[in-house]
């Protein structure tokens, strides 16, 4: 078990990544403040390794642009 873990917060509309922290234990401190962000911006928090996290686009593409850092919780699905 050598696997790398990180957090990732991803936006619950485009489910892109907007947080990813690795979860190392000489980060401990950081990555609990960055997990907090994760789940104080409303986010979908995943542990992953960071193989999978490679694999997840970095960037929310949802059509209301996250500019004033309000997460909008599924609700930009059916804009154009
Ligand atoms: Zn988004």
């Amino acid at each position: 078990m050598s696997e790398v873990m990180t957090y990732a917060g991803l936006c619950p509309g485009c489910e892109r990544a907007l947080i990813l922290t690795v979860d190392a234990p000489d980060r401990r401190e950081s990555v609990a403040e960055d997990v907090a962000e994760i789940i104080r911006a409303s986010l979908v928090l995943r542990h992953i390794t960071v193989e999978e996290a490679r694999g997840i686009p970095f960037g929310c593409r949802c059509p209301k642009a996250h500019a004033d850092g309000q997460v909008p919780l599924f609700a930009e699905e059916t804009a154009p």
